[in-house]
């Protein structure tokens, strides 16, 4: 594991992702990802990366969206049986914008051989599954009304072992349904941005957790973990904010080959720039948005240097905040990021072969 110090050495100059348009225009991660890769893990990640499989049948054609090569060894699966909440029917099924289809696959975790996000879609909240090759890891989990969706989400793919169950913070939206996801799947590891936080979800998580003899960590800048092939590294938080858990949201960035996966949590502009201040290294292929797209997230300067391909925003449809704001969709239209809502699409899904990215509804 690298320290905080090495991380900060190995970082690029100021201007990291100078080709962005380019490099979404042909599908491929930002370069200067893989010069990170080496200079950070030398002859590790990028060489461990297994070359791709041939792309599978079924997902050739329509099926997979601005790539193209398909997801690779991710065959079909039947349809959930259950119903995402809070979104209207007319959002399921159809034809996404800019010319994003369903696909007809979903993968199993048996199934994946590479690296695949589930970003699903629990309405207000967030909960992504992180799987590679073989292993399995839940950022956040819904709310409370989400407990059974990510139950049987997770069910349905096979998921009996967490490498990592992370809850960015404490708020409802996030711990709510992780609890649920505890009595499903046993845990190696259970992170928070606390330890203790007085409200019923979160109890109810920390005693799933206790029940399985974790205890919620808090982990710290720099420190590091693999997931399969994959390497995540946890940003933040960086500093307490008492007075917002949003800025103390655990900040976490997944690199597979050289494609990379920013997630942001609720973190707003103030921890933003925080973690500009360490030096980390940010440039991503994906960026979850922070705090379902409000205009207090994704400020210009954090944006610039994350500089994502794709960028996921996961919120209700017609939330009571507005979310996600025009503020944000401005900043990453100006950014040259595609933007993909579980508000217009439902869950969304995310595969990486190392080199090339493929997002998708589910179907
Ligand atoms: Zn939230």
């Amino acid at each position: 594991m690298l320290s905080l110090n090495e991380r900060r050495n190995a970082v690029l100059p100021e201007r990291l992702t100078p080709d962005i348009p380019a490099a979404v225009a042909q599908n491929q991660a930002p370069s200067a990802d893989s010069a990170q890769a080496s200079a950070l893990s030398p002859g590790t990640v990028a060489q461990e990366v297994p070359a791709p499989e041939p792309p599978v049948p079924e997902l050739q054609g329509e099926a997979i969206v601005m790539t193209a090569a398909a997801a690779p060894g991710i065959p079909a699966e039947q349809p959930s049986e259950y119903t995402a909440p809070s979104v209207p029917t007319t959002a399921q099924g159809a034809d996404g914008p800019e010319g994003l289809n369903r696909a007809e696959a979903a993968g199993s975790l048996q199934q994946i051989s590479g690296f695949q996000i589930d970003f699903i879609n629990v309405g207000q909240g967030d909960a992504a599954l992180v799987r590679c090759a073989g292993e399995a890891m839940l950022i956040d989990g819904g709310g409370a009304e989400d407990a059974q969706l990510i139950y049987a989400y997770l069910e349905r793919r096979g998921i009996t072992h967490l490498k990592a169950v992370v809850a960015t913070h404490p708020h409802e939206d996030h711990v709510g349904g992780l609890a649920a996801a505890l009595h499903l799947a046993r845990a190696d590891a259970v992170y928070c941005s606390c330890s203790e936080y007085d409200t019923k979800a979160f109890n109810d998580f920390k005693h799933a957790a206790s029940a399985q003899g974790l205890e919620i960590r808090v982990p710290s800048p720099g420190e590091q973990f693999g997931l399969g092939n994959a390497v995540c590294t946890v940003l933040g938080p960086i500093s307490p904010h008492p007075e917002n858990l949003n800025n103390e949201s655990i900040v976490l960035r997944i690199e597979y080959g050289n494609t990379g996966f920013l997630f942001t949590g609720d973190a707003e502009r103030e921890e933003e720039l925080e973690i500009l201040d360490t030096g980390f290294w940010l440039s991503s292929s994906v960026l979850k948005v922070g705090h379902h797209g409000s205009s207090d997230a994704t400020s210009y300067v954090f944006l610039d240097r994350v500089h994502p391909a794709y960028a996921v925003i996961s919120c209700g449809a017609a939330n009571e905040f507005g979310h996600p704001h025009e503020e944000t969709l401005s900043r990453l239209r100006d950014c040259g990021t595609a933007v993909y809502r579980t508000d217009e699409l439902g869950s969304i899904l995310c595969a990486s072969d190392g080199t090339n990215i493929s997002i998708w509804a589910e179907p």
